[in-house]
This record gives C-alpha cells, structure tokens and sequence, in this order.
C-alpha cells in the first residue's frame, strides 16, 4: 500500500461521570468518526476550530489515548486495540509527536544530553558509544551546539526547546511524526525557523508528518495534503491546492473567507463569511450535519441526515449534502 497511514472511522468519546456513584451520564464526543490517508513522506494538514477534535485526534493516532473504535492502520497493521506490551515492542519508537508546548514536555531536572538519549536507552537503541554518535548528529541537524548538552531546558529559549522536542521525537527514527501546534506558542520570526528545520528534516530523514494547527496560512505552507475538522469530524479532505483555491464545503468555504488570498488577474478577492453561532458541545452535537447550526447553505435534509463523506473524486473527500 502507498499509505504508511490509513484513519477509518476513528472514534474517541470520553465519558461524562456525575453524582457520588460517578455514573456515566453522557460522553464528549471528542472525535466522532474521522477518515483519512497519508502517503509515505507526505505532510498531510488536520486544520480546525480549537475544540474540534484535533489534538484528541492527534493524540489517539499515536495511542496516547485509546481509541473508542474505528481503525488505525500503520504500516499495515491496525494499532487502535494493540495492547500496549505490543505497541512498546513494534511501534512505539516509529510513530513520535512534537508538542505545542515542548517546556511542559521535557523533564526541568534533566540536562540536554539526558533528555535526548534517554528514549535510546529505553528503547535499546544502539551501543552506549553509537548514542553519543546519534546524539551529535541529532545536535548538528537541529542546529545545537555539543557544548550545550549539559544545560537544562530552562536554559533555552522557547524556539531552542521546541529544537529540543524535535531532536527528541528524532531520536528514535520514527518514520511519522504527529505535530500538534508545534510553533503556535512561537514568535512568528522563529515559527518559520521551525518550519523551515521540519521541512529539511523531513528530507534528511524521509518523514512522514500529520501538522495539526489553527493556523490556516502555516498549514497552507508545509502541506501537501488537508484535512478540515469540525465537532471531531472530518468536512473536507483535500490537496492542498483543491482545498484552499476551490474548497467545497460550506465549513471550508468559511474557514478559507478568513484567509487572505494574493490577488490575480481576473480572480475576484472572496468575500468574508462570517459564520453565525458558536462551536455547539461535542456533549451534545447536533443532529444530522453536525454543521447544520452554522451552515449558510443548510436546507430541511440537513438537519435530520448525517451527510456521507464521500470522494467525490480522485484525492478529494466532502461530507455535505450539496454534493
Ligand atoms: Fe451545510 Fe447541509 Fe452541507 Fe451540512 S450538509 S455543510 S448543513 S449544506
Ligand atoms: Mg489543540
């Protein structure tokens, strides 16, 4: 297969507990049925709402969290019930996640050298001498310099610690990386460092990456492919290039109105739209187009049937009953 991932219908519900007995009296549904694919060294964008789902996405692909159903199938193996004795034998170390936050992720009390070979010795990776080796390596791709192993993650700015997080998600040559907001928390002068390191990265060590962001104009950089969710589904799934010049679904429509195009010749600048209501809960969604509540182009059917989410062609994935 040319997917080194494929998302079938991935649930992750969290249950709502209530009373002095904490009996289960609802679930969040925090992602509610999400497809997708990615190819082997592709970057594929999961963009969104905060609240839509996509970090509990982020973090169910990656078994962080187990998944309620559906199916996570990497290279070729469904991992969504693997038991975690398995996962730490066969996949753990392949499949790593760089945070939004990589102080809160790297332990204070240790120094630089520490944080880096510590998932080699956890995961017997190489001979004691062999991590040294790996370890200048990882400093030189990242753009550290060897003098600073001995320092702790305080020392470091936050740009230089996000470096930290993603020497460490190297570490153990994972061939997918999960990035959840990995420059958001970032002065935009150093987000495109970041990016631009990601991206050389991605080459040198033949990555494959799922960017998870807010940020409409970052996703548009670094992916070749995107995914728009909403109330933990899946709108739209598209390439780059179909999503943001040609969206389909009122959701996207809406999102890309927000994103200033550059002006050609004959292209019409779009016009805003401004969606009405908020985020409705993922407690409590609504009924038939989860989008119905803030839809422009809603009708009668909307309300009451769940749209399928369907190719509707090659590469290009819509949930909406317009098409
Ligand atoms: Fe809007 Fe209906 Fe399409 Fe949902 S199914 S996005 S409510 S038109
Ligand atoms: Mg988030």
């Amino acid at each position: 297969s040319d997917y080194i991932l494929e998302v079938k219908d991935l649930k992750k519900h969290f249950p709502i507990k209530a009373g002095f007995l904490q009996k289960t009296v609802g679930s969040i549904k925090a992602v509610d049925g999400l497809s997708f694919n990615v190819k082997r060294g592709e970057t594929i964008g999961i963009v969104g709402e905060s609240g839509c789902g996509k970090s509990t996405a982020g973090r169910t692909l990656i078994r962080l969290y187990e998944p309620t159903s559906g199916e996570i199938i990497f290279k070729g193996r469904n991992i969504a019930k693997m038991s975690e004795g398995e996962l730490r034998r066969s996949v753990r170390k392949d499949i790593q996640m760089i945070f939004q936050d990589p102080y809160a992720s790297l332990n204070p009390r240790k120094t630089l050298k520490a944080i880096l070979t510590e998932p080699m010795i956890t995961h017997s990776l190489y001979r004691p001498r062999e991590r040294m080796e790996k370890l200048n390596e990882l400093l030189e791709k990242v753009g550290f310099n060897p003098l600073f192993i001995n320092r702790y993650p305080h020392e470091f700015s936050g740009g230089q610690r996000q470096r930290i997080g993603i020497a460490r998600a190297l570490a153990l040559n994972p061939d997918l990386i999960i990035a959840d907001e990995p420059v958001s928390a970032l002065d935009v002068s150093i987000q495109a460092q970041i990016i631009n390191l990601m991206e050389d990265l991605q080459e040198d060590f033949r990555l494959t990456y799922v960017f998870i962001s807010h940020d409409l104009s970052v996703v548009r950089h670094i992916s070749d492919r995107v995914g728009v969710m909403y109330l933990g589904k899946m709108m739209e799934f598209a390439s780059k290039k179909d999503l943001y010049e040609d969206p389909l679904h009122p959701y996207t429509q809406a999102l890309m109105s927000a994103v200033p195009v550059p002006k050609k010749k004959g292209v019409q600048a779009r016009e805003r739209i401004i969606l009405k209501g908020d985020l409705p809960s993922p407690a409590n969604p609504p009924q038939g187009c989860v989008f119905h509540t803030r839809c422009p182009a809603a009708t009668e059917i909307c309300s009451q049937m769940v749209p399928e989410y369907k190719e509707l062609k090659k590469d290009h994935f819509v949930a909406c009953h317009l098409y």
